[in-house]
């Protein structure tokens, strides 16, 4: 089985296509998102529709999710996605909220463990930047694999029962003994500094894991934000990827 990963789409309908032509190409079985299908960028509606054509395996609620849905307060964002949420939130029928409504905030079976944020309070929706902020997403895995998202920031983390660390490649060997926390980073957003969309596969037969990047449309991209009248950051930021 090989699954494609998907997270942070953020209504970026131009970075979504590029990701899911990629993965077609790449002949992927399943599809698991890991949330924030919709806030900051131009096309929440579109993306709903395309990850809904896909029939994702799993479906994690995002802290944009939730925040369109009403379930977390709009102070909890910062001033631009709040503005983001409260936009999303205006053009979105019920229909959408429904469709939003349906994910979950945690799943895992007997392999696999996925997750917006960390496994600490998924509903706090806490950041995974390092090895040290997976510490507490590894006391609490039961399974071997954990993905996430939310940090918009692509990392691979493994634990062997001492201290955490970090693996310094995009490809991992899933190792016997050891437990793995992978951010498969942001497709609508990404924050570190690499502006191509962020994605990732796991091969269960072969035991690897790779993040992957495809350049997509950016001006594009950028020229609905600003269309839109949403913040002008949310635009810029694409280009930067920051
Ligand atoms: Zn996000």
């Amino acid at each position: 089985m090989r699954y494609g990963l998907i997270s942070d789409i953020h209504g970026n309908l131009e970075a979504l296509e590029a990701v899911l032509e990629t993965l077609a190409k790449e002949g992927v079985d399943a599809y698991l998102c890991m949330g924030d299908i919709v806030g900051y960028g131009a096309n929440p509606k579109e993306c709903i529709k395309k990850v809904r054509s896909i029939e994702p395996k799993v479906l994690i609620a995002g802290n944009h999710e939730w925040g369109t849905l009403g379930l977390l307060e709009l102070d909890y964002f910062s001033e631009l996605a709040r503005q983001a949420v409260i936009w999303t939130k205006g053009i979105l029928n019920a229909d959408e909220l429904e469709y939003l409504g349906s994910f979950k905030l945690l799943a895992a079976d007997k392999k696999l463990t996925l997750v917006h944020g960390s496994l600490e309070e998924p509903e706090e929706f806490n950041y995974v930047f390092d090895s040290n902020d997976a510490g507490g997403t590894f006391r609490l895995l039961k399974t071997q694999l954990c993905f996430v998202g939310h940090s918009h920031v692509p990392g691979i983390f493994y634990f062997d029962g001492k201290v955490p660390g970090a693996i310094n490649d995009v490809k991992a060997k899933i190792g016997p003994g050891k437990k793995y926390v992978i951010n498969i980073g942001s497709i609508g957003q990404p924050r570190d500094g690499d502006p191509r969309a962020s994605f990732a596969i796991y091969d269960e037969d072969k035991k690897t894991v790779e993040i992957k990047r495809v350049a997509y449309d950016v001006e594009k991209a950028q020229t609905k934000i600003l269309a839109a009248g949403l913040p002008k950051r949310l635009a810029s930021r694409l280009a930067e990827g920051r």
